[in-house]
């Protein structure tokens, strides 16, 4: 399975910089960089890499926090955002630390310390801009905002004509949710990830609207889900419903549905095909209701 850390993971990251843990060392605010080793120049992508150093130098790191599946750094003039993608990871270390091959960005502090932005297969990316939203004005709300209500979800998706699962992974239609927790949360929701967005009921919409946030919620509270990213710590791998479990029972209570793998929009996709319904509920529950029945029958 491959993944990339979403809004539970990404959020833990950013939490963990700014209080300190075991698995990222001692908080990062307050400190203020002195020099910048670019080992990979294609990790930065604003400004010239050359410049970054001499952008950074003097800046002191007031304050972590996240938005979509990007860290943001609030330095004293500008703000460094880092999206770890498949396999970035964010600690900080003494000086003295031993060397790591897959550190292309080290941020040094003037205490010795570093910020090291290791990256086995090299996607992460990051930016120093003076104004976050040259890099994060497309993204759409945060999903779990006061502001994104049942109203604003229904509105989004009546505004479109596309699948749920595409419509999910869509960063400008939501922002933080990938792959496991838009699996997670048409589960949770009885949604079939091939619906169309705008034939939803106010009662789905309500239901999705719960599910993502139920969901992602989980997921913080777990810290995240390890899967094969350097995303270490997290637990939510140990209670996913649908995500990564093709072949497996459904435990929706009452469901006799095996999860079904598929792929949708280029993206390998996890549900069950007895319990998620693709059309309306009428006739879909007939069908459904009629399989559990034949199934039933085979089994006498
Ligand atoms: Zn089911």
């Amino acid at each position: 399975m491959r993944g990339m850390p979403e809004l539970p993971e990404v959020e833990t990251v950013a939490r963990e910089l700014r209080e300190g843990s075991a698995a990222r060392g001692p908080s990062v605010l307050g400190r203020v960089i002195a020099r910048v080793t670019v080992r990979w120049p294609r990790q930065i992508a604003a400004p010239a890499p050359r410049d970054v150093e001499a952008r950074l130098r003097g800046q002191k790191v007031l304050a972590v926090g996240r938005r979509g599946k990007v860290i943001v750094f609030t330095l004293s003039r500008d703000v460094m955002l880092v999206h770890l993608r498949m396999s970035g990871d964010l600690t900080v270390v003494p000086g003295e630390a031993p060397p790591d091959k897959h550190a292309h960005t080290v941020f040094q502090f003037e205490d010795g310390s570093e910020l090291r932005f290791s990256d086995t297969r090299k996607f992460g990316k990051v930016w120093v801009v003076a104004d976050a939203a040259a890099v994060l004005g497309a993204l759409g709300p945060e999903p779990l905002d006061d502001a994104f209500t049942p109203a604003v979800l229904a509105e989004r998706l009546q505004g479109r004509h596309r699948l749920l699962k595409p419509l999910l992974l869509d960063q400008a239609f939501l922002a933080g949710v990938g792959n496991i927790y838009a699996d997670e949360a048409l589960h949770l929701a009885g949604l079939h990830p091939q619906r169309l967005s705008d034939t939803l009921t106010q009662r789905e919409v309500r239901a999705l609207w719960k599910a993502l946030r139920l969901a992602l919620n989980d997921g913080l509270r777990h810290n995240g889900a390890s899967i094969d990213w350097q995303y270490r710590g997290g637990g939510y791998q140990e209670v996913l419903r649908a995500y990564g479990r093709a072949g497996r029972e459904c435990q929706r209570p009452g469901c006799t549905g095996r999860i079904r793998r598929i792929v949708v929009g280029q993206r390998s996709t996890h549900f069950c095909p007895v319990c998620q319904l693709k059309r309306g509920p009428g006739v879909d529950w007939v069908e459904a209701a009629a399989r559990r029945s034949r199934r039933a029958r085979r089994e006498d």
